[in-house]
């Protein structure tokens, strides 16, 4: 009888091992997993802070789901060892576990700050459900002010949460825009002005230097001089592949975990998915990480079926990122910026800005020759299905298809001029 081992019991894990078990009911499987919690939506974290749904609503699955499915899971275990000659796992506690199939679906860890102050109770990362409940906790307690360091988008994301909950945000970025990997300058503009008129207060091309206060947080020092004050600082600066170690067993690393299409390391019988995998993009037709939550699902699954000896090729993942707030949708999918091209050919864009009243819309498409390879929807976001398989298709477009594309911008500017 086989063992699956599946470590991680996010997004990729709990995709595998649902997959796993359409296939093979009878083997054993175990999953281990760091966390004290069961599936719950990273996603949705920031939902619960702004307290528009309750934490019981984070969780993915029932409570019957590992008695359901027959596999034992593992909580608060944290492997630090994988030996591929034996077929092992260890954990930090020295309990080890033998596989047949082995998943690695240990996702990704938030990048600390390493300023001083840095590790004061009221300095938060948002990552996991814990870091929610801390941070709820510190609210409950009337935190009055918050600085969120950083512009992307789990910064973000907070920094709304924190208005919701009726607290003055900061938003502190060193670059000179916010969401610099989702958006061009015009729709972070865009965004931005939409969430000053909500309240938010930002700082651009600005460093924290220091996070003052003796044993709590007081503020933040952005210039020798000047200090915000602050009970609560969120940091967002980004996220690493949890792979520190791995190299040590003989993977192949490079910015995450390599695969290749059928998800497979380098090592017989041990697959990858999810924020730890570098996978093929296929906007950028190269190796990247490409953290988001579908495409973590999606190679959950196909990483299960191969477990089970199926012969899945996984495409490709891309990068697609979108956000509401208060009432204002933007989504961006693969190339944004024509200075990220990564090829030859006859690179272009199109832009479409139109404003109504104080409604705007915006829309960019970033063409390589006759391939559409990326585009930004701000406002109206409902031509992102059509556009993103498009991008999926990745061939270039015969002249009908293409003046489809033209023909619902028309539209969409005729639809603004009503
Ligand atoms: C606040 C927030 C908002 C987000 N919003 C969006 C969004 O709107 N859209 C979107 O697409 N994506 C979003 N994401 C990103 C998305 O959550 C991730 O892409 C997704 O969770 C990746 O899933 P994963 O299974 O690869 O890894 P993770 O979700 O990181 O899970 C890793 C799993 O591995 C376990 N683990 C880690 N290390 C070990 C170890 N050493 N031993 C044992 N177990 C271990 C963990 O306990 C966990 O179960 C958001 C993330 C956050 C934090």
């Amino acid at each position: 009888m086989m063992t699956y081992i599946v470590v991680g019991n996010s997004a990729a894990g709990l995709f595998a091992i649902e997959e796993i078990r359409r296939h093979d009911t009878e083997s054993e499987l175990i999953v281990l997993t760091a966390e004290q919690e069961p599936s719950y939506s990273r996603c949705l974290t920031t939902y619960f802070l702004a307290g528009d749904i309750p934490a019981s609503h984070l969780y993915l699955r029932n409570a019957d789901f590992a008695e359901r499915l027959n596999l034992k899971i593992v909580y608060g275990v944290k492997v630090n060892r994988i030996d591929p000659t034996r077929q092992m796992v260890r954990s930090i506690d020295g309990r080890e576990w033998h596989y047949s199939k082995l998943l690695i679906a240990m996702g990704a860890s938030a990048n600390k700050l390493t300023i001083p102050g840095g590790t004061l109770p009221e300095v938060f990362t948002l990552r996991t459900m814990g870091d929610a409940l801390a941070i709820n906790k510190t609210l409950d307690q009337g935190a009055k002010k918050a600085v969120v360091i950083g512009g992307g988008l789990i910064s973000l994301k907070s920094a709304y949460a924190l208005r919701k909950r009726g607290l003055e945000v900061t938003v502190v970025v060193s670059s000179g825009q916010i969401l610099s990997q989702m958006l061009d300058e015009k729709s972070a503009d865009m965004i931005q002005a939409h969430l000053r008129v909500n309240g938010f207060k930002f700082l651009l091309q600005t460093e924290a230097m220091t996070i003052t206060g003796e044993d709590h947080v007081q503020g933040v020092q952005i210039t020798p001089k000047t200090e915000l004050a602050t009970n609560l600082v969120i940091v967002g600066k980004g996220v690493h592949p949890n792979i520190r170690g791995l190299s040590d067993f003989g993977f192949n690393i490079g910015q995450g975990l390599q695969v290749d299409s059928s998800l497979a390391t380098n090592h017989p019988n041990i697959y990858a998915a999810g924020d730890i995998a570098e996978t093929w993009d296929l906007v950028r037709q190269k190796f990247t990480v490409n953290a988001t939550w579908p495409n973590a699902t999606t190679q959950g699954r196909i990483a299960g079926a191969n477990m089970c000896g199926r012969q899945e090729v996984y495409p490709g993942s891309l990068s697609l990122n979108s956000v509401d707030f208060f009432g204002l949708s933007a989504m961006s999918v693969g190339i944004t910026k024509l200075q990220d091209n990564n090829g030859t050919g006859d690179w272009d864009q199109e832009e479409d800005l139109k404003t109504v009243g104080n409604m705007s819309n915006y829309r960019k498409l970033i063409w390589q020759g006759d391939i559409l390879r990326g585009f930004i929807l701000v406002g109206d976001t409902s031509q992102c299905g059509v556009l993103t398989g498009l991008i999926k298709v990745g061939r270039p477009l015969t002249q009908a298809q293409k003046s489809l594309t033209l023909a619902k911008r028309g539209a969409l500017a005729v639809g603004i001029m009503k």
